[in-house]
């Protein structure tokens, strides 16, 4: 049976970790939420970012702001931010609503507050390798996962399912900077069972429930699953976590696996916006 890699719980020692680090400082870290409109589960985001920013001795600012406000004066709002010097981090909450185009808004965070890591600047940093203040949340959270529990990645092979932007494709990055031998698979991979089979560690993030089934996945594999699917008020992941568990070494549950963890990283790099500051 699986060891259930516990997101829960070393979410929970990372905030305390920031908390401690937070209090140290000369003033708190502050982070800026914009909300644009009312989607209810964009909401719910939100409000748990609130909540996080409470428990590691972050100030949150919520500004939630009516659809029909317009890309310009969202853009301004950012811009007014961005001058803020006691604001450390900002994120606009995703998705948007229709008509504003993210590109343009998310361009306008300055990069030193850039702490969902969308900024292309950011991005093109964490590409190279060139040691940014932020990494992206959800992926650097599987990799503290993988090292809480001393799973090391070099020279094993890493299959990722799923390539977006904000997950597949950094996850693959980190992996491979961890010296991992890394395939990325979406969803014109043919026969994606061949791939996922050779997997030492498989990370799935797609947004389908139950795409990975135990026949998929390599015995003594390690199964990280990213995938958020809402069936009611049930979160399931994009894996058959009961048959899975029975064969993997180790598994994420959904929910208390990877999504904690993003949160958790949102809060370090609030601290290392604050941090950088604070250097100055
Ligand atoms: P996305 O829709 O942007 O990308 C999905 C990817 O899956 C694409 O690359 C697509 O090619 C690939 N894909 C789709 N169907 C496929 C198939 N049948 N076989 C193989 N690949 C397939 O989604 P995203 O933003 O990357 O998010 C993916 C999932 O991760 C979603 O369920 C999302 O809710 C979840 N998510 C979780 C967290 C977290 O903290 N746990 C954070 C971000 C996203």
């Amino acid at each position: 049976m699986a060891i259930i890699l516990d997101g829960n719980a070393l979410a929970k020692r990372i905030r305390i970790h920031v908390k401690k680090r937070a209090i140290l400082l000369p003033a708190p870290p502050e982070l800026a939420v914009i909300l644009v409109g009312n989607d209810p589960a964009s909401q719910v985001y939100v409000d748990n970012k609130r909540k996080d920013c409470e428990k590691c001795g972050i100030i949150s600012h919520v500004h939630h702001v009516d659809a029909t406000l317009g890309e310009a004066r969202l853009i301004s709002l950012i811009h007014q931010l961005n001058t803020q010097s006691e604001i450390s981090g900002i994120l606009v909450q995703m998705p948007l609503p229709e008509g504003y185009n993210p590109q343009n808004v998310l361009h306008a965070i300055s990069p030193e507050k850039d702490v969902d890591a969308f900024h292309p600047l950011t991005v093109g940093n964490f590409y190279l390798g060139s040691t940014p203040t932020f990494l992206p949340c959800t992926p650097a959270g599987v990799m503290e996962l993988l090292d809480a529990y001393e799973i090391d990645p070099q020279g094993k092979h890493a299959v990722v399912v799923g390539a977006s932007n904000i997950v597949g494709k950094p996850m693959a990055t980190l992996l491979l900077a961890r010296n991992a031998t890394v395939t990325t698979c979406h969803i014109y991979t043919q026969n994606l069972a061949s791939h996922t089979r050779n997997a030492d560690i498989l990370v799935v993030a797609v947004g389908k429930v139950n795409l990975i089934t135990a026949d998929m996945v390599k015995p003594s594999a390690v199964v990280i699953d990213i995938g958020i699917n809402r069936e009611g008020d049930t979160l399931r992941g994009d894996v058959d976590f009961e048959a899975v568990k029975k064969i993997a070494s180790h598994i994420t549950p959904v929910p208390g696996g990877v999504g904690p963890m993003t949160r958790a990283m949102l809060m370090r790099n609030t601290l290392n916006a604050a941090l950088g500051r604070s250097r100055d």
